[in-house]
């Protein structure tokens, strides 16, 4: 703390995000990175970004790839925001259109939307989920403020229908919702065609997870064209580029390439069941998922022991402490051969628990 910090930066609590350990010897099952490397033709993007486009200061609206999505989605380029990973893009929706005002979230949700309400002066109302686990709908229909929601939900994996998403939208025409479809991709239907039919909606999704580029930092948003326009008065106000020339031309091949997101995704999906699987018959608990991670607990076992032995046999995973959370772990799903591993670990530590 120094004494140059101004209020609202002394009262921060700042997002941790999940470790990122500098040994590649771990099983890093921590931060739902994708199982898999990132498409071949997203290489070749990369490798293809000469020296001049490099000199140059890049193309500010990322206008090829809002193209490139917008034909994927069936929308204008006008109506896609794109951004340094979609944190970005949620930073900057919130103070377009949710500063100094009432906002709705879960209560068991994403840790950066308390960041943001915080930095951007907003009253956080948490709507609870209820006893599984699922989204409390009709409470979140009624709830009269705008409200931002993860679909699926993390860390649990549960995902709405889109006539369920439909409700909370059309429940009131006056309040902004914002669908965060960070695990856009494994299985969960997304609110994007709700989009040209109702105008306080916004869309965001990531290219983190579904196709494996955590690392280049690119996001987006669909929605309305007059909502982008907000967005775009925020980031033209805070950084003309947010992408750089290699993160567009990367970010649009990724786009481009529909077959690899198919069978990414697919070769998740099947991971994802097989982990599953493995971990009822052990008698965990698990969430149903819709995501690349997996939400389970053993009612057995207490939480942060689990976490404890993982971590020692060099398997990090993610857990967090809320009362109502802190026996179960978030796991993300790697390859086959590393959800294979991680049961065989497991079966030895609950046999060992247990016995
Ligand atoms: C990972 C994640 C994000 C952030 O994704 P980036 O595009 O990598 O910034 C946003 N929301 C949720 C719910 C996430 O899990």
């Amino acid at each position: 703390m120094s004494r140059f910090w101004v209020d609202t930066v002394r009262a921060l609590q700042p997002y941790v995000p999940g470790e990122q350990p500098a040994s590649r010897d771990l099983l890093k099952l921590n931060t739902n990175e994708h199982a898999l490397p990132p498409s071949d033709l997203v290489m070749a993007a990369i490798h293809s970004v000469g020296p001049e486009e490099l000199r140059r200061y890049p193309e500010p609206t990322s206008l090829g790839l809002r193209q490139a999505i917008a034909e994927r989605e069936g929308l204008d380029p006008d109506q896609v925001f794109v951004g340094n990973g979609s944190d970005e893009v949620l930073a900057h929706l919130w103070l377009a259109f949710l500063s100094g005002r009432s906002v709705a979230t879960l209560d068991i949700t994403y840790g950066f939307y308390p960041v943001w309400a915080e930095l951007y002066q907003s009253d956080l109302h948490l709507c609870p989920l209820l006893g599984d686990f699922s989204v409390d709908v009709t409470a979140l229909e009624q709830v009269g403020t705008a409200v931002v929601l993860p679909n699926p939900n993390a860390p649990t994996g549960r995902a709405l229908t889109v006539h369920e998403v439909e409700q909370i939208v059309s429940a009131d025409d006056q309040r902004l919702v914002v669908v965060d479809e960070a695990y856009f991709g494994f299985g969960a239907p997304t609110a994007a065609p709700l989009i040209a039919r109702y105008d306080n909606l916004i869309v965001t999704r990531s290219l983190s997870k579904s196709h494996a580029l955590a690392g280049l930092r690119v996001g987006f948003a669909l929605a309305c064209a007059d909502l982008i326009e907000g967005l775009n008065r925020v980031k033209d106000s805070f950084n003309s580029y947010p992408l750089d020339a290699v993160a567009q031309a990367a970010a649009t091949a990724a786009i481009l390439d529909e077959a690899w997101l198919e069978a990414a995704s697919q070769s998740v999906k099947e991971s994802r069941s097989l982990l599953e699987s493995g971990l009822l018959a052990m008698g965990f608990e698990v969430q149903p998922s819709e995501a690349n991670f997996i939400f389970t607990r053993h009612p057995q076992l207490n939480g942060e022991r689990l976490f404890e032995s993982l971590r020692e046999a060099d398997i990090i995973v993610r857990r967090w402490s809320g009362e109502r959370i802190k026996d179960w772990l978030r796991i993300s799903i790697g390859t086959l051969t590393q959800s294979e591993q991680l049961l065989a670990t497991l079966r030895h530590i609950v046999a060992s628990k247990a016995g």
